[in-house]
């Protein structure tokens, strides 16, 4: 893959850098002794200019970077470091919960960013959590409101496993190159929402989901009777609303009259 398709865009405004690694790792409250983060697992350090400021507020980073030519520079910068561990790897094809219970971040590649939410959102309680820069865009897709524009199946598979917030974000001008759009860092704090709704299996209700999605602009029973019959589905209240009206309890609601 070409510089320009591994998303290279490095950030080298520092007071981003700063916030984005006090957010990654906090120091604890006022009272309590100072204490660093455990274990921080990054994902594309690129030149290791967030990798920095994270060994100063961790004990330990995993840095996970796809690029040859890049871990030779962050060899070379950090070397005799022993508290980073350098793993040359495409972060797709990994167990990010490998290392332990982690707090994961980095400033993304745009074009991985949403397969690695989808595999972050997966390590359940290895999961801290996760402090993740990625394109503005899709931060709203995280984070939207049922009934907006940007709610959709994102939305929805985000929130049975966490908690997601925008934090701040970034203007193009604090990158080399400058990205075309505009960058958001967000928040994703692990929680157990299926297991309080009552969905057993996680991932037939996300097929689930994805279905009442499938043509976002029609309506669930348009959705739905093919896989579940014109009777089943006539009967049902929300049968004439659009999957990007309800909510996550109402999907699950949906589902359980469905498919239990
Ligand atoms: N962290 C650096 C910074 O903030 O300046 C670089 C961020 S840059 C947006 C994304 C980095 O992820 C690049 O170094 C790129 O080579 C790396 N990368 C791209 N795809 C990757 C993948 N699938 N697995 C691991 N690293 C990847």
């Amino acid at each position: 893959m070409s510089r320009q398709k591994l998303g290279q865009h490095f950030l080298v405004k520092t007071s981003i850098l700063d916030r984005i690694a006090k957010a990654a790792c906090p120091e604890l409250p006022a009272g309590s002794e100072k204490q660093k983060e455990p274990l921080v697992v990054e994902i594309g350090p690129g030149k290791g200019a967030l990798t920095a400021r994270l060994l100063d507020r961790a004990e330990r980073v995993i840095a996970i970077e796809i690029d040859s030519a890049m871990l030779e520079h962050l060899a070379g910068k950090f070397s005799g470091n022993s508290r980073l561990t350098l793993v040359h790897a495409d972060a797709l094809d990994l167990n990010l919960g490998q290392w332990g219970r982690a707090v994961i971040t980095g400033n993304l590649p745009y074009y991985a960013a949403t397969p690695i939410i989808e595999k972050t959102l997966q390590l359940g309680n290895q999961l801290m959590y996760a402090m993740f820069l990625i394109q503005k865009e899709v931060a709203e897709r995280l984070t939207a409101a049922p009934g907006s524009r940007e709610y959709g199946y994102l939305t929805v598979r985000t929130r049975l496993s966490a908690d997601a917030d925008r934090l701040f974000d970034v203007h193009p001008s604090a990158f080399r190159p400058p990205p075309k759009v505009d960058s958001t860092l967000i928040r994703l704090r692990p929680h157990d929402r299926a297991r309080e709704l009552g969905i057993d299996d996680a991932a037939a209700f996300l097929e689930f989901a994805g279905l009442c999605f499938h043509q976002k602009r029609k309506t669930l029973r348009n959705n739905l009777v093919g896989a579940y019959g014109k009777e089943s589905v006539d009967g049902l209240p929300e049968a004439s609303r659009r999957a990007e009206q309800l909510t996550l309890e109402q999907f699950a609601e949906l589902y359980r009259k469905l498919c239990a």
